[in-house]
């Protein structure tokens, strides 16, 4: 995404600006926190365009120099990593010298800048506004961040300075994958998502100033791909204050699983799966994840084919939603088995997003019902014409026929499971609508 960076000196309404861009919804990426704030980036809309803004807040509290020179300091870190640089002026206030002497240095930089008369709300606005063209970055932009006065203009003329839009196919193979690693307190979570990630970088959790609603970790994985943490409030509450006596939070539990495509059930080897963690795999299923076993703490297992087996046998009897779910044996703590992951994790949410074309949807769905027919409904026989797949993120199978909406459950499960063994989809939980009419 493009990364636009918002400058400009104190009190000219830059937080003001960047808090109308970004909306009040904001997913924050923090990928070296609390250290330097200088990579924090918001996600935003400029209209359609999705773009990066990048939060210099609190920059400007740097060592005391020139009122310029520590625009120029904290300018330089995001100017550096910009594509476009929205060069903030307070038209009431006028140009001041450091203003222009900015101006001066922000000219000789390759990014382009636009140039932002902020608060031209009233009548005396528009005339102030012109003062900015003395700072020869061009026709300024006359708004009021605050009166939300001008945002369109600002939106039109910042889009068209943006670099050209990358093809929606390279967009989503760009797009982070998102993740969510549940399960009980001490499983080993925050472990396993150091191990994943790297321990240099920790996770914190909201910083004041700015309404931030999600904090997210992101990491490149072995297989090149973006992943992004969907955090839930346990373990940020974890990595902070290193406590190990945390509840598990449903509720977290549950918003984390809500963004996110695919879950990390994170089981602790040495004690097996039990009702907990049998509760935190239903509430994925449920909201249609895909998910992946993570067995850790391998490397305190004694009898590993016991271990093995006690699994298998739990999720044989008790969830068989999620017939077939990757199982991937790892230690978090010494890292052994843990490159084998992301790869399964990808794997699980391919299937997860696969579509099935209709011909070959009803060639097994034909097949499926000729093998076992649907059985009487108050004496009367469903028939099932066709199936469509009205959508996939979890894959969904609509079966359309008279009385299609009464099919008793075992003979849905029957489908389900069917569709699944056909179609190869193992830890993926399968929607099934039955569709009556004619
Ligand atoms: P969380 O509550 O799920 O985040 O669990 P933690 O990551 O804090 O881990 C809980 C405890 O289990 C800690 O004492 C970890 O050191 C330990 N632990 C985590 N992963 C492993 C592992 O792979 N093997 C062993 N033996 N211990 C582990």
């Amino acid at each position: 995404l493009p990364r636009i960076a918002i400058v400009g000196r104190p009190n000219v309404g830059k937080s003001t600006l960047f808090n109308r861009l970004a909306g009040r919804k904001l997913a924050i990426v923090d990928d070296t926190p609390g250290v330097t704030r200088d990579r924090k980036e918001v996600e935003a809309r400029l209209g359609h365009r999705p773009v990066l803004l990048l939060d210099t807040a609190g920059l400007e509290e740097a060592p005391p120099d020139t009122v310029a020179g520590r625009m120029r300091a904290s300018s330089e870190i995001a100017i550096r990593q910009a594509d476009l640089v929205l060069f903030v002026t307070d038209a009431r206030a006028g140009l001041t010298p450091s203003d222009r002497a900015f101006a001066a240095w922000l000219r000789r930089q390759s990014v382009p800048v636009l140039l932002i008369a902020n608060k031209t709300e009233g009548r005396a606005g528009g005339m102030a506004a012109m003062e900015a063209y003395e700072l020869g970055l061009g026709d300024p932009v006359a708004i009021s961040a605050e009166h939300g006065e001008g945002i369109a203009d600002l939106y039109t003329t910042a889009i068209g300075m943006l670099p050209e839009e990358e093809d929606p196919e390279a967009q989503e193979r760009d797009r982070p994958l998102r993740l969510a690693i549940v399960g009980r307190p001490n499983a080993g979570k925050s472990t396993l998502l150091n191990a994943l990630v790297g321990e240099e970088r920790m996770i914190t959790g909201p910083e004041p100033g700015l309404t931030r609603d999600a904090v997210a970790v992101e990491w490149t994985d072995e297989t090149g791909g973006k992943v992004r943490l969907v955090d839930t409030a346990g373990m940020r509450k974890k990595a902070r204050i290193s406590e190990h006596l945390e509840q598990m939070s449903v509720g977290a539990t549950i918003s984390a699983l809500k963004e996110a495509e695919v879950a990390v059930l994170v089981l602790d080897a040495t004690l097996g799966m039990d009702e907990q963690d049998l509760r935190i795999a239903r509430l994925a299923e449920r909201e249609g994840r895909a998910v992946v076993i993570a067995y850790n703490k391998w490397d305190a297992v004694e009898d590993r084919a016991a271990a093995r087996r006690a699994l298998e046998d739990v999720l044989q009897a008790s969830l068989a939603q999620l017939k077939g779910i990757t199982v991937v044996a790892l230690s978090a703590m010494t890292g052994k088995g843990v490159e084998r992951l992301m790869p399964a994790v990808r794997q699980t949410v391919e299937r997860w997003n696969r579509r099935i074309p209709t011909g070959e949807l009803n060639r097994w769905f034909e097949a499926a019902v000729a093998r076992h027919a649907p059985p009487l409904v108050d004496g009367r026989r469903v028939k099932l014409r066709y199936a469509t797949m009205p959508k996939a993120r979890p894959p969904t199978v609509a079966v359309f026929g008279p009385r299609a909406e009464d099919l008793p459950e075992d003979y849905r499960r029957y489908l389900v499971n069917s569709f699944r063994e056909a179609f190869d989809m193992p830890g993926v939980p399968i929607r099934l609508h039955g569709r009556g009419g004619k």
